[in-house]
């Protein structure tokens, strides 16, 4: 088995360790256009070795997991590339303006649409796990037009990576992702500047800082090289997403400023079934 994985970070280094040990005799080959995140692969065993735009030609599979905008320049050029039986899979957090890019591509039914929802807030290949995609799921968008043959194969690797598949079209898909994974993102990213923004006159900000606060800001931390893409990609349904945060914030604020803890109790009570909800979310998994 022949793996070339473009992009060399937290997901693609994450996937290329979890195919090398689901089989120890793929060759695994790297590209990605950062210097020392290559050479960093190949140390840390991630990669063999690097590979040239020739490897596409008989590569089993091609995982392409860079940045969305950059995806969107370098898929159709892996399509380019590839051989009638490779099968190429792209990870981004987004799949609308991706799918578009391809749809009329002569390579189109050697691409499968994915989006699998695991990570972290590290990147580079220093953040790629073994087993980060067990038990989680892999959205996968346009099934019907990859190739019967090449779609088995991929599904065959993600379920045995532990993965578990959901389908949806690509306008669903990011039209959910922008509630459960982008907001969630500005949400951590603006509670983080609030708080920063304090601590320049208030250093004991941080000293009172619990684990609350660091779970609740972790997100924070994440790459903007990554997230400023995804956002532009998403716009429309994240500003619309947000519109609905600010909202409720603003509810929230004109209940505190009215004295309705009543109203606030029973607000907060009514959130609190997100316990079972991600209870559900756990067990299914
Ligand atoms: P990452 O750790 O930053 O890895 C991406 C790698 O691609 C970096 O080494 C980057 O180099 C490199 N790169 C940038 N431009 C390139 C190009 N033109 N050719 C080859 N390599 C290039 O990012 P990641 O977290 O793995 O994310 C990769 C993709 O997975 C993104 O599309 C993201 O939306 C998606 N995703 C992320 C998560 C998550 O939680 N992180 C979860 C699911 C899906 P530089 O660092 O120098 O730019």
């Amino acid at each position: 088995m022949k793996v070339v994985v473009i992009g060399i970070g937290l997901i693609g280094g994450s996937m290329v360790l979890d195919i090398k040990a689901l089989h120890p005799d793929a060759t695994i080959l790297g590209i990605d256009a950062n210097e020392n995140h290559l050479q960093q692969a190949i140390d840390l065993g991630v990669v063999e070795k690097a590979g040239t735009t020739e490897d596409l030609a008989d590569a089993d599979f091609v995982i392409v997991s860079v940045p969305v905008d950059i995806a969107l320049v370098v898929l159709p050029q892996v399509l380019d590339a590839v051989g009638e039986n490779t099968i190429v899979f792209e990870v981004g957090s987004t799949k609308l303006p991706i799918c578009e890019a391809v749809a009329n591509h002569p390579k189109r039914r050697n691409y499968i649409a994915t989006h699998p929802i695991a990570g972290t807030e590290f990147s580079g290949p220093s953040a790629a796990i073994k087993g980060l995609f067990q038990g989680k799921t892999n959205i996968i968008c346009e099934v019907e037009k990859t190739t019967f043959k090449l779609q088995e194969k991929a599904l065959q690797l993600f379920t045995a990576m532990g993965m578990r598949i959901r389908y949806m079209d690509p306008q669903s898909h990011d039209k959910h992702i922008a509630y459960v994974s982008h907001l969630s993102h500005i949400s951590s990213f603006m509670l983080g500047k609030t708080v920063i923004d304090k601590e320049t006159e208030e250093q004991d900000i941080f000293d009172m800082a619990g684990s609350g606060f660091e779970s609740t800001v972790r997100l924070a931390k994440s790459s903007p090289a990554m997230w400023t893409p995804i956002f532009k990609q998403n716009k429309k349904q994240v500003v619309n997403t947000l519109e609905e945060y600010i909202s409720n914030l603003s509810k929230f604020k004109t209940l505190l400023e009215n004295d309705d803890f009543d109203a606030i109790y029973h607000e907060m009570q009514s959130v609190n079934k997100i316990k079972e909800i991600l209870n559900g979310i756990n067990i299914k998994k």
